[in-house]
């Protein structure tokens, strides 16, 4: 026998711990995506327990569904039209009051409830007692005490699914508001049965009534009749006139009045004595003086922790890859009998390809586990509060601060740590504004340009650059605030949620999903890029030089773009180009290109060279990683590599200067430091923000910044040099 299938919807308001109990019913089961069209986060799993298949889909945290924001509107839209079996509905149980007005919003929707009475285990060291039974019997649900960190109820909880889902008739249950005013209710019901009944099959009865009362319409889809429309401004004047308050306050009070009555019968408190940790904590934390001081404490361990703790597995992998993987691949191949040009597709095209992608893993999986640490403890709200000060000259809230930060590490984990932030104009103004954060990885660019043309002012040279990369992203954020988001302003709502600790099981697990989703699905994109650019290289088949390939040909295509710029010879283009791929290619690629005119002695020399281009390129496994050591050390820059290399690495420079001046060449690195970052970054934020336009968007701003602002420096440059 198939099993049933029950589609379940989880809701609830935010921070009730609806993450940690998703996490703790579907395990690994679960996917994390974008609801379509925003950039609210979705997760679901489908699992099996008993004899049924449930299928979980995660609602965006909403304190009502008033339609007013776009989780409620996306919350709504789901429970009318795809109506799930059954509905989870998390609550606080330490703040039963507040998180009721869902619930009866839910029954006003006529949704098949169970409540999980979450954090049960708080509200039991706090003395609140719920008297379960008289709570279900009051509003004719289910109620089972859950707490998910200790992973305690899930049994119970699911088990009150399957009977909710299996029960025959749906116990009618309303929650009554004044006589006079239920009577206008039903009037109107009446009156839309009569006139429009249509809406009654689309919409549960009860909703409908109260929404159009209370103005409330986007989620209708028909238009209205005249006679509707009249009705319902006629129930508003009466009610007016009755009670000489605004409908739409009125309906709030009215189901405030019902849920104070539920609660008084239901919950009883008894007086715990207990420290107030939260309060001693925010003491220390929101500090006048060392507040801040301990946020960027936090935060240089944030960073250390992302970029270090993950330096070991990038060395391996690059070790693994580069002399064990690759060359083991290629003999394979070689004894096989495949051409050379076969044997380089693999070992470079796709092993190359597949380190691009890995390399990501330990930086993102970090990031994650550290990122879930900040918000579940707690602290991520009070991080807001005080860089809410600096950030909203920005029009951004402080929480957009901590995402920047890493994008000095990499843009990559940047803009999935944008994640926290729940306004979707905030979330895309941010997500923006990363690429032009400076990475480690066009760090090891600068270096190499440096140690050739400003060997006096090194960091000078460098610091600029970083500092005319946070610029630009300001003044962008400046014109999008007064253009794109001008009606839009940012809710400074911010709650102070109280301390608590995480557990490690599920930061860990929640952060392997993410990482997961990432490998996934950036994955596949990644790889195909680096592969497209390896053809490009190596095509037509038996190319010598990469001036011939077509490769080549486009770089001396777009090269005249580059002209005004003071670098329009087609290698800068196409350094630039493979850029694209990751800003530690660029060095690799010159070298690449250069090779060919730097050796044109015998053949074998050539092959020599293409080995320790290969032993460069990938070098670029560490650059991510290493970027955090290196932003302290900027000082004293030197590039790593043994003899061999380094000899190697002379012949470059050599060339190198001739093909650049000073000044051409700091053009070259502005360009570098503003165009768009890399193919992963890229993707990142089409898969943070949900679509392809903004990623797009990101694209052409970045090109066209960099472009303006390199022409602007070498122009003036000019006149002084
Ligand atoms: P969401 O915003 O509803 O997704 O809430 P989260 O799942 O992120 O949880 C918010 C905080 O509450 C986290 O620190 C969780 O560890 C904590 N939490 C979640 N469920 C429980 C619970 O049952 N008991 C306790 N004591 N803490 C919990
Ligand atoms: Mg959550």
């Amino acid at each position: 026998m198939a099993d049933k299938i029950i589609k379940v919807a989880v809701a609830g308001n935010p921070n009730t711990g609806k993450t940690t109990l998703i996490n703790a019913i579907a395990g690994t089961n679960l996917h994390v995506g974008n609801w379509p069209g925003v950039t609210l986060e979705k997760k679901e799993a489908r699992f099996k327990y008993r004899d049924y298949e449930i299928h979980l889909i995660d609602l965006p945290g909403t304190y009502s569904l008033s339609n007013d924001t776009a989780e409620e509107k996306i919350a709504v839209e789901f429970l009318i039209k795809e109506k799930p079996d059954v509905v989870i509905d998390v609550v606080d149980s330490t703040n039963l009051e507040r998180n009721l007005y869902l619930t009866v919003q839910l029954l006003e929707l006529e949704a098949p409830l169970v409540v999980a009475l979450n954090m049960w285990d708080e509200a039991k060291s706090k003395g609140i007692d719920i008297d379960v039974e008289k709570l279900e019997k009051l509003l004719c649900i289910r109620a089972v005490p859950t707490s998910a960190v200790k992973e305690e109820g899930i049994k119970e909880l699911l088990d009150a699914v399957i009977e909710i889902y299996e029960r025959k008739e749906k116990p009618k249950c309303v929650l009554h508001f004044e006589d006079q005013v239920e009577e206008h209710i039903k009037g109107l019901i009446d009156k839309i049965k009569e006139v429009q009944p249509i809406l009654l099959d689309l919409y549960p009865a009860r909703y409908l009534a109260l929404s159009l009362i209370e103005g409330n319409t986007s989620f209708i889809d028909l238009s209205l009749s005249e006679d509707i429309q009249k009705y319902v401004q006629n129930v508003r004047k009466e009610i007016e006139k009755l009670y000489h308050k605004d409908p739409v306050t009125f309906i709030v009070e009215e189901r405030y009045s019902i849920i104070i009555s539920i609660y008084e019968q239901v919950v009883k408190k008894h007086v715990v004595k207990s420290v107030d940790i939260t309060f001693l904590l925010d003491k220390v934390f929101l500090h006048k003086l060392f507040g801040l001081p301990i946020f960027f404490l936090l935060m240089w361990i944030l960073f250390e922790f992302t970029f270090e703790l993950s330096s070991p597995y990038v060395d391996w992998l690059d070790e693994t890859l580069s002399s064990f993987i690759a060359p083991l691949t290629a003999q394979l191949l070689s004894s096989l009998g495949a051409s050379e040009w076969l044997q380089s597709f693999v070992s470079e095209g796709i092993i190359g390809g597949v380190g691009f992608v890995l390399v990501f893993v330990p930086v993102l999986f970090f990031l994650y586990v550290f990122m879930a640490f900040l918000e579940g403890s707690g602290y991520m709200a009070r991080a807001a509060f005080l860089m809410d000060r600096f950030m909203s000259v920005l029009g951004l809230s402080g929480k957009s601060f901590i995402p920047m930060i890493i994008g000095f590490g990499c843009n990559v984990p940047a803009v999935y740590a944008t994640r926290t932030l729940e306004n979707p104009k905030e979330k895309i103004l941010t997500v923006l504004m990363i690429p032009f954060m400076s990475c480690g990885a066009r760090l090891t660019v600068y270096a190499f340009f440096v140690t050739i043309f400003f060997t006096q002012h090194k960091t000078a040279v460098i610091m600029s650059l970083y500092l005319l990369g946070i610029a630009v992203a300001v003044i962008i954020a400046f014109i999008l605030q007064k253009t794109y988001f001008k009606s839009q302003s940012l809710p400074f709502i911010l709650e102070l949620p109280p301390y608590r600790l995480p557990t490690m099981r599920f930061i860990l697990r929640n952060a392997w999903i993410k990482t997961r989703a990432f490998l996934y699905e950036a994955g596949t994109f990644i790889l195909a890029t680096s592969v497209v650019i390896w053809f490009l290289l190596h095509f037509p088949v038996g190319v010598k030089k990469t001036e011939d390939s077509v490769f080549g040909h486009i770089s001396k295509a777009i090269a005249p773009v580059f002209e005004p710029l003071g670098f329009g010879n087609w290698q800068a283009a196409g350094a630039l180009m493979s850029g694209f791929v990751a800003k530690e290619v660029v060095i690799a690629t010159m070298g690449n290109i250069y090779a060919g005119e730097v050796i044109q002695e015998t053949e074998e020399e050539k092959i020599d060279i293409k080995e320790k281009l290969v032993q460069m390129g990938t070098g670029f496994l560490q650059a991510n990683v290493e970027a955090g050591k290196k932003l302290l050390s900027i000082f004293g820059i030197d590039l790593a590599g043994g003899e061999e290399e380094e000899e190697f690495e002379k012949t470059l420079l050599d060339t190198v200067k001739n093909a650049f001046t000073p000044l051409t060449a700091f053009s070259f690195l502005v360009f570098l430091l503003l165009y768009t970052p890399c193919m992963a970054t890229v993707f990142a934020i089409k898969q943070e923000l949900g679509s392809w336009k903004w990623a797009g968007i990101s694209v052409v701003i970045s090109f066209t910044s960099a472009w303006i602002v390199s022409f602007t420096v070498y122009h003036i440059g000019k006149i002084f040099f």
